[in-house]
């Protein structure tokens, strides 16, 4: 049987209903979310790690890194087939993508977690972690970056994305659709994804904020960001990336200062493109300086620019390396 290294994190699938407060806190130890689920040994000879148990939201990318430094040890031992990362959904899709920014290997990573807790009727958890299993053990699955599997889809981690607050079908890949699915019969990919090569995994650029744009928002978020000498902003514009022309002064100053601009677009799908030429349009915004993110989202951006100016890049090599996420 193929080797499986289970990596726990936390998350809805690894909480439980506290019956003093009646809300899900992270409790279910990783040895125990593995007897939960016998089916897992049918699939695979398993060895566990327990990385943190914690609610996604309080996992930032330094965590991250020590989470991709981790899961490329085991990348590059020859006896792992597949890894699993199990994990809260709320940041699941940063989580993904940042392991994908930084990891090498062929060896298939894939994220799973589960919408309703281990206490719940009818928890998506152990389904989950099965269908996460058989992808990260076949091999059709390797050399494919990081992948997430949820309610018997896989996603690439580039473009995934938490589109429900609540539904067991929340994962989604707008604009691109998922690379494939599990059934009875087994794992199916009809799509591969675009790669990007591996960023050199350096502690990530720590102060780098995430603007989104709303009509009518004046600059004080830009001027603040301008005073506290940020390491990067990112923008989420509207549509194919602009903002309210208001804002045009405070980016041209955070530009001058030598603080990176990264424009992203607040739709979940597609990517950002410099059309229009009215105050705050995305050709102005280009040609005042501002990075285009190409179509990743606001947070995926800004891990982007965080690991990106961790490894060092420079304004050019920057703007290089984030043209590549143009599709
Ligand atoms: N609601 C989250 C989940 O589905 C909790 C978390 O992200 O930690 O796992």
């Amino acid at each position: 049987m193929p080797r499986l290294h289970l990596v726990t994190t936390g998350g809805t699938i690894a909480s439980r209903v506290d019956p003093r407060t009646g809300a899900a806190v992270p409790a279910v130890r990783a040895e125990e979310l593995v007897a939960e689920v016998p089916a897992l040994g049918k699939i695979a000879e398993l060895a566990v790690t327990e990385f943190c148990l914690e609610s996604s939201w309080n996992l930032g990318p330094e965590r991250v890194a020590s989470l991709a430094r981790a899961v490329r040890d085991l990348q590059a031992s020859p006896e792992v087939a597949g890894v699993v990362v199990t994990h809260g959904t709320d940041t699941l899709e940063e989580t993904a993508f940042a392991l994908d920014l930084l990891l090498d290997g062929d060896t298939p990573v894939v994220l799973t977690g589960a919408m309703r807790d281990a206490s719940t009727a009818g928890g998506d958890g152990p389904r989950n972690l099965v269908s996460a299993a058989r992808v990260a053990v076949d091999p059709a699955a390797r050399g494919l970056g990081v992948l997430a599997v949820m309610n018997d889809e896989i996603h690439a981690a580039r473009y995934v994305m938490k589109t429900h607050t609540t539904a067991l079908g929340t994962f989604a890949s707008p604009g691109a659709g998922p690379l494939g699915a599990i059934d009875g019969e087994g794992v199916r990919f009809h799509a591969r994804p675009a790669r990007t090569p591996p960023l050199p995994l350096a502690p990530p650029a720590p102060r780098v904020y995430l603007v989104k744009m709303a009509a009518g928002m004046d600059d004080l978020l830009l001027r603040a960001l301008l005073d506290a000498r940020a390491d990067g902003v990112v923008i989420e514009g509207s549509g194919a990336g602009n903002v309210c022309g208001s804002w045009e002064g405070a980016i041209g100053d955070l530009v001058q200062a030598g603080i990176p601009v990264v424009l992203s677009s607040r739709c979940p799908g597609g990517r950002v493109t410099p059309t229009y030429g009215a105050p705050g349009g995305g050709r102005r915004l280009r040609d005042l300086g501002v990075i285009a993110a190409g179509a990743l989202s606001g947070p995926k951006a800004r891990l982007a620019l965080m690991f990106a100016l961790g490894a060092g890049l420079d304004a050019a090599a920057l703007r290089a390396y984030l043209a590549r996420f143009a599709g």
